[in-house]
């Protein structure tokens, strides 16, 4: 790298950091440009689902609920309960490795267009600044003057207005675990009546609102776990924002008319675009940085350059430092087909494992401590527990049938009946026969019926006299 080492300090420090620890603000540049509108449609859909999401339900529950106070969690419609927990652990892992293999190919896409940190800050919170600040200037300019009524104006509503912003979307947080008929009926009945929740949620804004108002990149530069796996996750075939160094150094400043490949120099004309428009305060020339949440809008602000220069765009592109190095395009190559697979296979397997998930899950266990009774001369009979949980949506009438060997189930109390979501108990005798009750403990199978059709079979025991009560 020709010119970088020059630069090469900036590994020992952060951006946003100055020399004597104080925070050094970024007033990025809006940016403007294909990958932007992109990432504004995009941005645009997402936090339409996220405020939307809420209202939507599915034969009258939400579309999604994570409902920690209850245990109560829908996901896309379906309901789940504790009893799906032992789902959570394959799923954490595929979901592990999925972000490590994902970030190993494509890098930090993620943070740049799906994290909602980005979108917020970037399409809801900055474009609140732009339109009462003014431009990244502007803003420089107020920030530094002195307290007078225009300063005093545009920082207060700016402030009262993230801060409002901040109590919508704490509120709409609040949807998402009580169910957003619940949260409405909080409100109308008003905060008297819901206390704890209404000082929650005040508090809760206050974070979100500082969150956005003051800590804004320092969440992605410092606090996020995922930011900072980035040093070990990345190699240098991962496709990341890169600057071509090869193509754009050394850089120079542009002169019309000028040659530049006789002058020596590269296409980079040391602008400063790329760098006016980061959110992060970084100079990607510089390589590859911890700061960068690949947002691409340094691409299009030298896309735009390069347009007016007349140069092909590009300079600052998606690529691996390999493909930099070795000038060489971006291709599907055999590791990221590899990797891509393994994708396509964690997927799979989340998949399968929920489409094996049982909507009606039976427990039948001995009742503790309980032996086996002499019914008369020619049977024995035992007592069980029989545990239902019903994950669909409907009230079920269960049943129990005996599979292996013959007898006689007894329910002990009403027919069985599980509302929807509901965990039920009830207790049963089983009444064998003598003959086949050979051994102290002899297998036996149920057959458990769900409005009337076949849910589970579930093994269990029953206890019979050992040899030596026998004889
Ligand atoms: S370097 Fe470019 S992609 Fe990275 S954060 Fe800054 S503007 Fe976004
Ligand atoms: S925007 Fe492009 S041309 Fe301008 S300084 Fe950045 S890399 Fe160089």
């Amino acid at each position: 790298m020709e010119n970088i080492e020059e630069f090469d300090d900036y590994r020992d420090r952060v951006s946003t950091i100055a020399s004597d620890g104080k925070r050094v603000w970024v007033y990025p540049k809006k940016p403007r440009g294909k990958l932007y509108n992109y990432r504004k449609i995009t941005s645009l859909v997402l936090l339409a689902f996220f405020f939307l999401a809420p209202f939507i339900k599915i034969k009258g529950e939400p579309f999604l609920l994570f409902n920690i106070l209850e245990r109560k969690f829908i996901l896309f419609g379906f309901p789940f309960f504790p009893q799906d927990f032992y789902l959570l652990m394959p799923v954490m892992i595929a979901f592990i490795v999925f972000v490590v293999l994902f970030t190993v190919i494509f890098g930090r896409i993620f943070c740049g267009w799906l994290c909602p940190q980005t979108i917020f800050m970037e399409f809801i919170f900055r474009q609140i600044e732009y339109w009462i600040e003014g431009n990244n200037v502007k803003q420089q300019r107020l920030d530094q003057s002195h307290l007078n009524f225009n300063k005093l104006w545009r920082k207060g509503l700016k402030h009262i207005i993230f801060y409002l912003i901040s109590l919508i979307t704490v509120f709409w947080f609040l949807g998402y675990v009580i169910g957003m008929d619940n949260a409405l009926t909080g409100l109308r009945e008003g905060p008297a009546e819901y206390l704890a929740i209404t000082v929650g949620i005040i508090i809760l804004a206050v974070v979100h609102y500082l969150v956005f108002a003051k800590l804004r990149e320092q969440v992605c530069v410092i606090i996020c776990p995922y930011g900072r796996l980035q040093g070990v996750l990345l190699d240098r075939n991962s496709i990341l924002v890169s600057y071509d160094h090869k193509r754009g150094e050394p850089k120079g400043l542009y002169k019309p008319l000028e040659d530049r490949e006789r002058s020596g120099k590269g296409d980079c004309v040391d602008c400063g675009s790329c760098v006016l428009v980061c959110p992060t305060g970084i100079d990607i020339r510089h390589g590859t940085q911890l700061e960068c949440i690949n947002c691409t809008a340094c691409i299009d602000a030298c896309n735009s350059v390069m347009k007016r220069i007349n140069k092909p765009t590009g300079l600052i592109r998606y690529a691996s430092e390999r493909s930099i190095a070795d000038k060489v395009p971006l291709r599907f190559n055999v590791r990221i087909l590899f990797y891509s697979t393994v994708l396509i296979g964690l997927l799979t397997l989340i998949g399968f494992l929920f489409s094996k998930r049982t909507t009606i899950e039976t427990t039948i266990l001995r009742m503790s401590g309980s032996m086996y009774q002499e019914v008369d001369a020619d049977h024995f009979s035992n007592i069980y527990v029989l545990q239902v949980v019903n994950k669909t949506r409907e009230t079920m009438p269960v049943e129990i049938e005996l599979m292996e060997p013959e007898g006689e189930v007894k329910m002990m109390g009403d027919a069985l009946s599980i509302g929807k979501g509901e965990v039920n108990k009830v207790n049963f005798l089983l009444v064998l026969d003598k003959k086949d009750v050979k051994t102290s403990l002899t297998n036996v199978k149920f057959r458990v019926l769900a409005d009337g059709k076949e849910v589970d079979v579930v093994n269990s025991s029953f206890v019979g006299p050992n040899s030596l009560d026998r004889n």
